[in-house]
């Protein structure tokens, strides 16, 4: 599987060294898969909580094998990852009464949120869902050129206002445009400055009490994009995020560039949030809808 090469071969060396030289799962064993699973960035809790359901395993078979810890350890994963993330978004469709489907997308800069909402917008274009973008991250020029040239190379349209405007009248033109072409989905991106949390959060909330006044349930999801290279970083970003606005679904990026993609399991397990997307590389086609089974897979084959 593209891009995730590196979560794979890393993950998996590491656990085989965990293990080497024993046959039977001990506590010496158990230590050693805590300090794997923690430096693949599933995080402390969560590693604690599979740790914990392998020792309760462990306890009752009274003897498991160092052979089929792989199995456990992918069952136990799987199990964890199903609490939060069942649905298929490979077959989205907009729920009856949501069009346009209002997408708010937050985080911080530099995680890869513009080039991920360019890799949607023209996903779903290619779905044939007619998108326009917003483009409400209005405090770094950059920001705003960078979704216009997103929404020049997929040819989905842009609303805009210079530099400095108000976020929530970017937003609001948006879904004011949207309806009147009957687009499909609207796809919001916003400012992310967590150096000044009450700001975040009187942003977010100001930009979603506007855009109700022309959908009324909007935003439909929160898309929180967190870079997946990043750790405990990203663990304190979704921390910050989750607590200024309802979240709703998870983005983790730049998989391909790291060896430690555990930051999808922990991450999903703590704050109890769906991841939708992962990105594992820079170009257009490089955003793959989260397949909660296939990220098992690459972290075992
Ligand atoms: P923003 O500031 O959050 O909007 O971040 P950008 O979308 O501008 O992305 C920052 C950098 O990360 C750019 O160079 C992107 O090409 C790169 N990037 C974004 N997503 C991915 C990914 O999944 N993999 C890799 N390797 N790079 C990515």
């Amino acid at each position: 599987d593209k891009g995730l090469e590196k979560t794979k071969e890393n993950f998996f060396d590491k656990l085989s060294k965990a293990v080497v030289g024993k046959s039977k799962v001990d506590d010496e064993v158990l230590d050693n898969l805590e300090e794997v699973l923690v430096a693949s960035d599933v995080g402390v809790n969560t590693t604690l909580k599979i740790i914990e359901r392998i020792e309760e395993r462990v306890a009752k078979d009274k003897y498991v094998s160092t052979n089929e810890l792989n199995k456990i350890l992918r069952e136990e994963i799987a199990a964890l990852l199903s609490e939060t993330n069942s649905g298929n978004e490979t077959d989205f469709t907009i729920p009856a009464n949501k069009k346009p489907y209002v997408i708010m997308v937050v985080g911080v800069n530099g995680v890869g949120k513009t080039t991920t909402i360019g890799k949607l917008a023209a996903q779903f274009q290619k779905r044939g869902f007619k998108v326009v973008l917003g483009a409400a991250d209005t405090f770094r020029a950059a920001a705003i050129d960078q979704l216009q040239i997103w929404a020049d190379r997929t040819g989905v349209p842009i609303v805009r206002q210079e530099m400095g405007s108000d976020p929530a009248s970017v937003a609001f033109d948006t879904l004011k445009s949207a309806v009147s072409q009957n687009a499909d989905i609207v796809i919001i991106d916003t400012a992310g400055r967590l150096h000044n949390k009450v700001n975040l959060m009187n942003e977010l909330t100001k930009i979603k009490r506007v855009m109700q006044k022309v959908v009324a349930d909007a935003p439909h999801d929160v898309l929180l994009v967190l870079d997946g290279s990043t750790g405990q970083n990203a663990f304190e970003q979704a921390k910050q995020f989750t607590k200024a606005t309802e979240v709703s679904c998870l983005a983790v990026t730049k998989l391909d560039g790291t060896a430690k993609g555990g930051v999808v399991i922990g991450i999903s397990d703590q704050f109890q949030i769906p991841v939708k997307y992962i990105g594992v590389g820079e170009g257009i086609d490089d955003l793959q809808v989260f397949n909660k089974m296939e990220f098992v897979d690459s972290f075992f084959k």
